[in-house]
């Protein structure tokens, strides 16, 4: 084997392991219980509280980005911890309101108790999406795991049927995205398309990267070229710049579409595209479950791993 092959491979091992202890709880207890390990995912998390990703927001907003808040959480198992999602997911529509923040929201089905059941997650969603249609605003829905994307998108499409201030994300990794953004596109489905951060199996998504960032490149131009507002979320340079060139040659007007980029990665390359006047909005995380989060970040740059660990072994020296 080459040695870039060889490289190519280790790295891929390393996101599959990263990936798979993003699940653990005990090391979630660890981590998420360190005090060091709290400050230096602040990097990647405005906070634990909505009033710090308030101001994180209000930055944003003051650099000419819009903002998407998540309030962070996953596979809760009982009613009554999503219920409290719910309620935490109400409270920022209402807060975004009384801030005046130009900022929508995003969530997980699986902290608002998909895993419960079906029928009980559409309900609570459907209560927060008629919140936020109510204060003039907008609920993204991420997508999760592949076991989850059936659900995921039956679900977006009974609530936008019925108030239509929902939209939710396609990952360009799975084979089926294509198949989901033409039948999301005749909905008139708001979408987010971004490359997909879980651990899939080569039976359901594309293992290399060049074939990911074709297919982001495939799904990104039928999303152009739909007439309906999408976000393009990404941080890579190429595929940021086949959007540029995309949208120029069909004189696509820089309002109809946005860029969407993580809080605290390529803050440079944010600024760059807001000065060059097109739409930029940072998702900003926050909250107490950030660990599965993190885990993801590092999984997406072995390079992360890095910089944690020299932190943490520098800051136990002093
Ligand atoms: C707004 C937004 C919402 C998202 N929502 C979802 C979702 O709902 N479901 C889902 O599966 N995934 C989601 N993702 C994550 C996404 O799927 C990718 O895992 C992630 O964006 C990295 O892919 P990339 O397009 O930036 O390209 P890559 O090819 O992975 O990265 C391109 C360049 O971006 C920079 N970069 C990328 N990631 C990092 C990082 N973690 N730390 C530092 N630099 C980095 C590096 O410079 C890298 O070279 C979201 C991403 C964004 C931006």
């Amino acid at each position: 084997m080459a040695l870039s092959d060889r490289i190519r491979e280790s790295a891929r091992m390393l996101r599959t392991i990263l990936l798979k202890l993003s699940a653990s709880q005990s090391l979630a207890r660890w981590v998420t219980s360190n005090p060091r390990a709290r400050r230096m995912v602040r990097r990647f998390v405005a906070g634990e509280t909505l009033d710090e990703a308030i101001v994180a927001a209000r930055a944003c907003n003051q650099a000419y980005r819009l903002v998407s808040l998540d309030y962070l959480g996953e596979h809760v198992s009982t009613v009554a911890d999503a219920q409290r999602a719910r309620d935490a997911y109400l409270a920022i529509f209402d807060r975004i309101a009384q801030e005046k923040i130009d900022a929508n929201v995003s969530c997980k089905l699986t902290h608002l108790g998909l895993d419960v059941s079906v029928e009980f997650c559409e309900g609570l969603v459907y209560s927060i999406v008629e919140r936020a249609a109510t204060r003039g605003n907008f609920l993204r829905v991420d997508m999760e795991g592949s076991v989850y994307t059936q659900r995921t998108i039956e679900l977006v499409k009974r609530v936008r049927a019925r108030c239509p201030a929902v939209g939710v994300v396609v990952q360009a990794y799975l084979y089926r995205g294509e198949q989901d953004v033409r039948d999301l596109l005749a909905y008139g489905c708001r979408i987010r398309l971004c490359k997909g951060a879980y651990n899939e199996p080569a039976q359901v998504a594309y293992p290399r990267k060049r074939d990911v960032d074709a297919s982001y490149v495939r799904l990104m131009q039928l999303l152009l070229a739909s007439g309906i507002y999408h976000g393009i979320a990404t941080h890579d340079p190429h595929m940021i710049a086949e959007t540029i060139r995309f949208a120029a040659a069909r004189r696509l007007p820089k309002d109809q579409f946005e860029f969407q980029m993580l809080y605290g990665i390529r803050t440079d390359l944010q600024r760059a595209l807001v000065r060059d006047g097109y739409r930029l909005r940072t998702y900003i995380p926050y909250g107490q479950e950030w660990f599965p989060y993190l885990m993801r970040r590092i999984a997406e740059r072995p390079a992360n791993l890095a910089f944690f660990i020299r932190q943490l072994l520098l800051l136990s020296d002093r």
